[in-house]
């Protein structure tokens, strides 16, 4: 079998490094090494200065694909809550101030949307995955996941807004499903096996 092609995660998170390595291992078979920013301490932190998810995650891949000489994969993701507009949107992770303050984010949420009614609490998570080769091609793939907002937080699994957003069609929150339940349906794990395919077949044309 030929030498597997490294593929470089820009993320520090190594839970997020395990969860695209579960998702691509399933498909690549092999092909594919999957590598995480801890390999590569000197990569610079990218501002997110894009205004959409999907503008996000390519500044992301560029980024580490130049520093690195290797192709990459970035993923950006927010909450989208239909009665703010969007918002917190692109900012989600410092919608209160604070990079990734989940509580205080939360509570800024509910405040936010107290008076607004169950019907009309619809809100989605989004997550745009890209892939850049350093020969200039990129892929990006955007996927959702839709639910509404909770009154009050419920559960204690997952991170982020997940013990305020109930999925569509469920009687619990996204905090109150295991890791596997969710990356079936999650805008993230939907994501990732949506850009998987793309991944593979690009990086195979690349050995
Ligand atoms: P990033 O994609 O790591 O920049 O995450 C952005 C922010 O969106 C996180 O800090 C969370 O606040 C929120 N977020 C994204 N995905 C999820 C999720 O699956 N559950 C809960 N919060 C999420």
């Amino acid at each position: 079998m030929s030498t597997p092609i490294t593929l470089v995660l820009a993320t520090r998170n190594q839970g997020k490094v395990r969860e695209f390595r579960r998702i691509l291992d399933a498909i690549s078979q092999g092909t594919i090494n999957l590598v995480g920013l801890e390999e590569f301490p000197l990569t610079t932190e990218v501002e997110e200065t894009g205004s959409t998810f999907k503008e996000n995650a390519l500044l992301k891949a560029r980024s580490v694909c130049s520093e690195t000489g290797l192709p990459a994969i970035a993923d950006d993701s927010g909450l989208c809550v239909d009665a703010l507009n969007g918002a917190p949107g692109i900012f989600s992770a410092r919608y209160a101030g604070v990079h990734g303050d989940d509580q205080a984010n939360n509570l800024k949420l509910l405040k936010e949307i107290e008076n607004i009614p169950e019907e009309k609490r619809g809100a989605h998570f989004t997550c745009a995955a890209a892939l850049v080769l350093p020969d200039g091609r990129e892929h990006v793939c955007v996927e959702i996941f839709e639910g509404s907002i909770l009154f009050a937080p419920i559960g204690n699994q997952g991170f982020g807004y997940d013990p305020l957003f109930r999925p569509q069609g469920l009687a619990i929150s996204s905090a109150q499903m295991s890791a596997e339940e969710k990356d079936l349906i999650s805008h993230r794990g939907k994501s990732l096996r949506s850009i998987a395919p793309y991944v593979i077949s690009l990086l195979s044309s690349l050995g």
